[in-house]
């Protein structure tokens, strides 16, 4: 980059901007586009493929451009926050026509993924969270506010590995932590384990506790422990930084964010991140998709509030059995209820994102199009609480009451704004006849100067005697009379030339020059006026915020429910019964998304029953492919389903609430994170070890299977007798090592169960009931054969696996000579350790017992 004294004014201009936002992309406002420079030209016009131009292209200093049109740059900053990067929006302070000198400009907004607010660059169905974290006396301080709707909650985490679960389940865009932590070993891990996310360092005086301290007063009014959050003395300071860099960023308006909410991850059921991906709840494993997760599945929301609210319902599901009680009520009502249904369905379908609205509404960034959108939604309201007039359930009710329609504001919008107004603010057309006194005598100056300039242009025709004469408007040189050349001699003398054209001459009149001062003089005024008053009105709409909030919240809730009540009623879903000892029983339960999704074979629905006594640890086997996973992940599904409220797929399911979930499932993406599969499937079973309780359910599908056989048989058989022995948690633990049925012989609460099959033909048919007993058998070869494997390597592997089972069962029955009892894990006893139990110390002489020894040492 050339020397700053040898640039233009305009260049320094920018150089000396784009110093101040070093971090991020500017976008430079020149007349109707916005630039981009050197270093920022480059690598946008790559990413978004623009044409990568130069300004100054002759000459040595030529400096790379691109460019955007303003009136469509929100596509493409969103285009650019969506791939992880910070956008500055620099702006021409003044008018370009009276700037004298160089025109002043400014940067009025920072957008980052975390702080977007535009509709188009966020998706709907999700939240989109800035967090803040900060590592204080061993715990960490996890503050997470959603500045689309306003949300803004904390909490404290004991480890790392928690703080990284909590991570994974909300997913924020942009992650805030202190400058002086950076780079040590837990910012690192984060960074790395969240490669799409912002990172954006701040000094550690942002984290501070009284600076925190002062910041919450200050925003909130109230003292710490007014907010209720004073003993959480890790989490308030990365909450106050958050506050922090929201006030840097010009975003931190009154209203913007809700009062801090503490949670702590105890009060919900923990779903650690291999759950989240191996269930598939928001995603599928295979594509990373929402199209064929389970939320896919049970999103039948009418909003995208709803959608949100079901999503962090199906995150954290409820583990407080009154609670879940009172959602499954309101499913159950509406569900047998369905025509109330239908009819609220259709009122949800009216109403917008109105938690997003109002915080456009707040951080004064909604056009009048938005105010509408609020009002029409608010005028939903009425109807819906007329509809839920009958209903019975306490939650129902309790939501119906707190619906507030806010009359004083829709009747104010309503009077005030055009019906369909344009989406510029700047331009008028946005506010109606009657609102306001001034306005309307301007408009009528405006409309009587179309009729004063037809009347003056056939006054003048005729005065003329040119039938062709024009009065035309042109935005530089205003209003003029256009007369061709050929009447050029029939010019009266009180006609002043202003412009030469080709074909014709423009002149101009005193009298049309005071006319056009005082119409255009109006339109500008319209213009200002119709942006003030709209300008009063957010500011009015944004004044209601707390109240909006929380009818919107409510309307999220019940349309989550009615949701799970549609899902209930279109899928043949029953009320699970919830009890609180930790026991697992379904009657005929189904997989709801292989239901769903799958319908090459009918399902067959299994029963399972987990205990706290006799069968607690269930050992499944079976061939593959016979339906292990399937029945496995059903069980785990149908608890998060009944615990977030829901109904559930089966024919009858007494659940007994689960604090957590864990499952170990095949490889995993980790291994781009520099494990092993191995060693990636030892550190998950290391966490399920760790942190599993008595009340947890645990799916362990396959364990081991990524080392020698006898490595991995021991592990597993290890880790079944550590859940069985020390855990004592529910747990469902698919294996292809037979040799771990033998395990419920000595284990009380250990017992064996099987996929059927039948073979038939030489091939085999997948029955897909889940039966008690065990199996010797895996079928490796028949579904290898079923995938397409070349019939010769079939019958080879066929052979040679004839052969290792003739070579077992040799060694097997030599074993069982030797000793009847082995077991495979049992110590064979020592025959001088039999000969010993033998002796009878008290009957023997000093020498008889110096014989005994002397004949054991030279017989063995
Ligand atoms: P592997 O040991 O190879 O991992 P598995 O025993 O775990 O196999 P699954 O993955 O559960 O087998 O099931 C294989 C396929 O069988 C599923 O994708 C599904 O399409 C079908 N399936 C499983 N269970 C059922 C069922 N109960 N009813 C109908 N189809 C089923």
């Amino acid at each position: 980059m050339p020397p700053m004294s040898t640039q233009t004014p305009l260049m320094r201009q920018y150089l000396e901007t784009k110093e101040k936002y070093r971090d991020a992309i500017l976008f430079f406002r020149l007349g109707d586009f916005y630039e981009m420079f050197f270093d920022d030209a480059e690598r946008v016009s790559k990413m978004l493929n623009l044409t990568l131009t130069s300004r100054n292209k002759s000459s040595a200093e030529s400096v790379p451009l691109c460019g955007v049109p303003h009136h469509s740059a929100q596509t493409y900053i969103n285009r650019l926050i969506s791939m992880g990067h910070k956008v500055a929006l620099c702006e021409q302070m003044e008018d370009p026509k009276k700037a004298k000198g160089i025109v002043k400009r400014e940067v009025v907004q920072v957008i980052t993924p975390g702080v977007m607010l535009d509709p188009e660059g966020l998706d709907g169905k999700n939240p989109n969270y800035l967090a803040s974290v900060c590592h204080r006396q061993g715990r960490w301080g996890l503050a997470l506010a959603d500045v689309s709707t306003g949300l803004f909650q904390m909490t404290e985490l004991a480890d790392e590995s928690k703080l990284s679960d909590e991570l994974n389940r909300l997913e924020p865009r942009e992650i805030l932590l202190p400058v002086e932590e950076k780079n040590r070993p837990w910012a690192e891990r984060l960074r790395k384990n969240f490669p799409a996310v912002l990172f954006n360092a701040m000094p550690g005086w942002h984290f501070d506790p009284d600076f925190g301290r002062d910041l919450y007063q200050s925003y909130y009014k109230a003292s710490l422990a007014g907010l209720g959050i004073d003993s959480l003395n890790g989490a308030y300071p990365a909450g106050g930084a958050l506050l922090s860099y929201l006030s840097e960023m010009k975003l931190l308006k009154e209203g913007l964010l809700s009062r801090p909410r503490i949670y702590f991850s105890a009060d919900s059921m923990a779903i650690d991140d291999n759950a989240k991906r191996n269930l598939e709840l928001v995603t599928t494993l295979a594509e990373g998709k929402r199209h064929g997760s389970l939320f896919w599945l049970i999103d039948r929301a009418k909003t995208v509030m709803g959608s949100r609210q079901l999503k962090n319902w199906l995150l954290s599901p409820l583990i407080e059995s009154k609670k879940i009680e009172e959602r499954l009520s309101v499913v159950s009502e509406l569900k047998e209820n369905s025509g109330l249904l239908s009819e609220l369905e259709n009122e949800f379908s009216k109403i917008a994102d109105l938690e997003r609205l109002e915080n456009r509404i707040v951080a004064g960034q909604a056009n009048a199009r938005d105010l509408i959108a609020l009002c029409a939604s608010l005028e939903r309201v009425d109807a819906i609480k007329n509809t839920l007039s009958g209903c019975g359930s306490p939650l129902l009710c309790e939501s119906r009451d707190k619906l507030d329609s806010l009359n004083e504001l829709t009747d104010e919008i309503g009077r005030t704004l055009c019906d369909d107004p344009p989406p510029a603010l700047k331009e008028g057309g946005i506010i109606r006849e009657g609102v306001n006194a001034e306005l309307d005598e301007l408009r009528s100056i405006e409309k009587n100067g179309k009729y004063f300039i037809s009347t003056m242009e056939a006054r003048e025709r005729e005065a003329t005697g040119i039938s062709s004469l024009k009065i035309r408007y042109n935005q530089v040189f205003g209003y003029a009379i256009e007369i061709t050349h050929t009447h050029k001699d029939k010019i009266p003398q009180h006609y002043i030339r202003k412009q030469t054209l080709t074909q014709a001459e423009r002149y101009i009149t005193p009298e049309l020059k005071e006319y056009e001062e005082k119409v255009l003089r109006a339109s500008e005024r319209i213009c200002e006026l119709e942006y003030e008053i709209f300008q009063q009105l957010r500011e009015k709409a944004a004044g209601f915020s707390v109240r909006i909030k929380k009818t919107a919240e409510t309307i999220s809730t019940l349309d989550a429910l009615m949701s799970l009540a549609r899902v209930a009623l279109e899928y043949r879903y029953v009320r699970p019964e919830i009890v609180d000892e930790p026991a697992l029983e379904i009657k005929k339960g189904r997989h709801p998304l292989v239901e769903a999704l799958y319908r090459e074979e009918p399902f067959v629905p299994n029963d399972l029953l987990l205990n706290t006594s006799d069968q607690r640890l269930l050992i499944i086997t079976g061939p593959n492919m016979a339906g292990k996973s399937t029945v496995m992940r059903q069980t785990a599904l149908i608890v998060i389903m009944a615990q977030m409220g829901g109904f559930v797929p089966a024919e009858s399911a007494m659940i007994g609430i689960v604090d957590q979930i864990f499952t170990r499932v095949g490889a995993s993406d980790r291994l781009q994170k520099g494990h092993s599969t191995f060693m990636v499937e030892m550190i998950e079973t290391a966490n399920i070890l760790a942190h599993a309780t008595e009340k947890s359910l645990v799916v362990l599908d396959e364990i081991g299977r990524g080392t020698s056989t006898f490595d991995g048989l021991s592990i597993a058989w290890a880790v079944a007798e550590t859940l069985h022995d020390k855990i004592a948690c529910r747990t469902l633990f698919a294996t292809h090592y037979h040799e771990l049925t033998d395990l419920a012989e000595e284990k009380e609460g250990i017992r064996n169960f099987h996929m059927a099959v039948k073979e038939w033909n030489g091939e085999i048919l997948f029955l897909r009931e889940l039966k008690e007993g065990g199996t010797n058998r895996s079928y490796g070869v028949f579904v290898a054969a079923m995938a397409g494997l070349p019939p010769e390597t079939i019958s080879r592997a066929r052979e040679i696996l004839k052969l290792l089972e003739e070579k077992d069962l040799q060694f097997k029955s030599a074993a069982q000579k030797e000793s009847p009892q082995m077991t495979l894990f049992e110590p064979r006893p020592h025959p001088v350790v039999e000969e010993l139990k033998k002796v009878d110390i008290n009957a023997l002489t000093p020498l008889e017992a110096l014989n005994v020894l002397a004949r054991l040492k030279t017989s063995y």
